[in-house]
């Protein structure tokens, strides 16, 4: 042993209130790397941004669900709202609230979700992910895929949340494989929460109809299929949605809003009991269909 591996070993035998770290702050570091009872994962249907201020079902139905799971240590948020060339996570101590619409009541502009970051978590993330790089992100913070629902699961802003980007480079396939990769984070305390829409074609909006619960034909169509698809845990007719017809194409203009499920998906167990909640279309071409997987 030479004398540099002599005085690392003694150092790491040196309790370590001695070397200036008491044990809280090594149990604060290290104690979201803990197991825990498995946290199920969501999948939740954002629709307007209105919804961030609203008192309706919708967000009686967040609220509700949150009641039901164990406080998590941290959130994380895979949001229809943050796309990026290659994988991001964000790694910032306090996060901006983003408020990433236009035209909205200026009340909507002023709310603040001041949740905590928790870049030790964002590393974790970086470090598990193998099939890809992850990056370490400073510049964004909860944009309204987050807070507008994570606001109502918890009002108080004292569970840390940090986001996980969509990479516009990357496959249906793709995605829901990067998402299998962070699957032991359940069993760390730590809520996945995939925030977008399974029917979400904003240009098809009937804006008369927009506070009704109203879907068009195909809208219905694909959300039941979409649906009985994740009931019988048939992943791959949900990976492959560019191939399942019309309904599907309406359905889904563009991935971004349905991507965020996959994620959710991927992260399923066996045994893991399946929960849809908040079944509603609004406006003809959104759906705010949620799930609970576990
Ligand atoms: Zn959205």
């Amino acid at each position: 042993m030479d004398r540099k591996t002599f005085v690392k070993t003694i150092l790491a035998t040196v309790p370590l209130t001695l070397t200036g770290m008491d044990l809280n702050t090594l149990n604060k570091m290290t104690e979201f790397l803990k197991n825990t009872p498995k946290m199920p994962v969501l999948f939740l249907g954002h629709g307007s941004p209105m919804n961030a201020i609203e008192e309706n079902e919708f967000v009686q139905g967040f609220r509700n669900i949150s009641s039901q799971i164990e406080t998590p240590k941290a959130v994380i948020v895979i949001s229809a709202h943050w796309e990026t060339k290659g994988t991001q996570v964000t790694a910032m101590n306090n996060p901006a609230t983003i408020h990433d619409f236009g035209g909205f009541p200026k009340e909507l502009y002023e709310i603040q979700y001041p949740a905590p970051g928790k870049p030790q978590l964002a590393k974790e993330v970086k470090n598990m992910v193998k099939s890809t790089e992850v990056s370490l992100d400073e510049k964004w913070g909860l944009d309204h895929g987050a807070w507008s629902v994570i606001r109502h699961m918890y009002p108080k802003a004292d569970i840390p949340v940090i986001q996980l980007s969509l990479d516009y480079n990357k496959n249906p396939q793709q995605h829901y494989d990067l998402a299998k990769e962070l699957s032991e984070l359940r069993y760390k305390g730590i809520l996945i929460v995939g925030s977008g829409n399974l029917v979400h074609n904003l240009r098809m909006i009937h804006w008369q109809k927009l506070n009704e619960n109203f879907g068009y034909d195909w809208a219905n169509e694909a959300n039941d299929k979409m649906k009985k698809f994740i009931m019988d845990t048939n992943h791959q007719a949900l990976i492959n949605f560019s191939k399942q017809g019309k309904a599907f194409e309406l359905s889904i203009p563009t991935p971004e809003h349905y991507l965020p499920l996959l994620y959710a998906l991927a992260m399923q167990e066996k045994k893991d009991e399946i929960r849809i909640f908040n079944d509603k279309p609004v406006g003809g071409s959104l759906t705010m269909t949620s799930v609970k997987i576990g």
